[in-house]
């Protein structure tokens, strides 16, 4: 199943424990113009101050308020009195021989979690998560045996993109004005957590990222995966505006509730009710339906056939995404040519049904692999 391991593993030096100050990183702007009222800067020019730093954090990704050159000596220190500019810490970096990166972030209070990026021929994508662990317990995934710890801030959301910048070295640079790589083009939110379950802070940290004066990526380069989390999903639409991919992952509930036990709380039909009502669906903005091919469970003809006949009238995409192992996982990844008759019958309907390349397999980077160290070494000691 896995390349050979050509993994260069990096180990960041630790650093100072974080202070107390007030952390920028999250913010809303309008946030972030009450904290500099309250700091002192008249409500005047509370509204240019804020586009001046704005775009000092996320246009430039500058990490101190020295450099801050448009503001009076006088403000920039007051600024580094009161506030701090953190994101999380990067305590490893694996990188695959296919060039997947994996970063282990370590967040306030010790927990950890993981990015993933990767590059492709004509995109980057950055997979960032949303909690520590998970509620939820799908059977397939990793992160689903990892209990929830605790919801990730705005700022630790943010931060992720930045940290994942600077290891790239993609911020723009004064005088080189053609540097703009944009080597992360897409961001998912695929990596550990349920994102509808810690729905406000990743609305705000969501929208610092599209924000048009910061790291300004498009809502339509950002999707957020849920596992069906039905009271929340036309909200995606109303107050994030990115794109939407669902964890269908079969086509009856009895199955369904296996894999996704969420399904017993909403089941199919109610999901696919909730989807059909999404907000602003259209062809060009379709929802991904991801599909993990578990041999024996969920691949037969007769699932492709059903889930052709349950998506009927919604625009979609079928994602299928060939199981990823994981050690003590109690499924097996379907066999190739399960998967293209799979995919055949879902094309032939009409339907884009791309097979996820599985990537980062050797560093465990792949989708549904993600789990922390910090849990993982308590279960060693347990
Ligand atoms: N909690 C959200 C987002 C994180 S999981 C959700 O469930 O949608 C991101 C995607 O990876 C989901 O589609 C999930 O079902 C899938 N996944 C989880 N474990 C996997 C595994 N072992 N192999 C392949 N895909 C997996
Ligand atoms: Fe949580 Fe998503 Fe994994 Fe299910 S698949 S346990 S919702 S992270």
């Amino acid at each position: 199943m896995t390349a050979p391991i050509t993994q260069d593993v990096l180990t960041i030096p630790r650093k100072m424990p974080a202070s107390d100050k007030a952390n920028l990183i999250g913010l809303t702007r309008d946030q972030l113009r009450s904290a500099l009222i309250d700091a002192g800067t008249p409500e005047k020019q509370a509204k240019m101050r804020v586009g001046q730093i704005w775009t000092w954090l996320y246009h430039w990704g500058l990490r101190d308020f020295t450099g801050m050159t448009n503001l009076s000596k006088e403000l920039r220190q007051t600024l580094a009195d009161r506030f701090s500019i953190e994101i999380p810490e990067v305590v490893t970096r694996q990188i695959s021989s296919d060039g997947t990166r994996k970063y282990l972030v370590r967040i306030a209070g010790g927990h950890e979690v993981e990015v993933v990026y990767i590059p492709e021929t004509d995109r980057g994508t950055l997979c960032i998560s949303s909690q520590v662990g998970c509620t939820l317990t799908c059977s397939f995934c990793h992160t689903g045996t990892q209990k929830l710890v605790r919801n990730l801030t705005a700022g630790e959301i943010v931060g992720q993109v930045m940290l994942a910048r600077d290891d790239l070295d993609e911020w723009p640079v004064q005088g080189e004005p053609n540097r703009e790589g944009r080597l992360i083009s897409n961001v998912v939110l695929m990596g550990m957590g349920e994102p509808l379950y810690n729905f406000e802070n990743v609305r705000v940290g969501l929208r610092v990222i599209m924000d048009n004066e910061g790291i300004a990526l498009g809502r339509r380069r950002i999707t957020l995966s849920t596992s069906g989390v039905v009271p929340e999903i036309a909200r995606t639409a109303n107050e994030i505006g990115c794109l939407l991919a669902v964890s269908f992952h079969a086509t009856t509930d009895e199955v369904r509730d296996q894999l996704v036990p969420i399904n017993k709380k909403w089941n199919i039909a109610t999901l696919l009710d909730a989807l059909r009502a999404y907000p602003g669906l259209t062809n060009s903005e379709r929802i991904t339906f991801e599909y993990v091919m578990l041999q024996g469970v969920n691949d037969s003809k007769e699932d492709a056939y059903r889930l052709v006949e349950l998506i009927r009238g919604i625009p979609a995409k079928i994602n299928l995404i060939p199981f990823n192992e994981w050690p003590g996982a109690p499924y097996k990844r379907s066999s190739g040519n399960r998967i293209h008759a799979f995919a055949d019958i879902i094309h032939d309907a009409g339907y884009a049904s791309p097979i996820r390349t599985p990537r980062g397999e050797d560093i465990m980077a792949a989708c549904g692999q993600l789990k922390s160290a910090t849990e993982k070494t308590r279960k060693v000691r347990a």
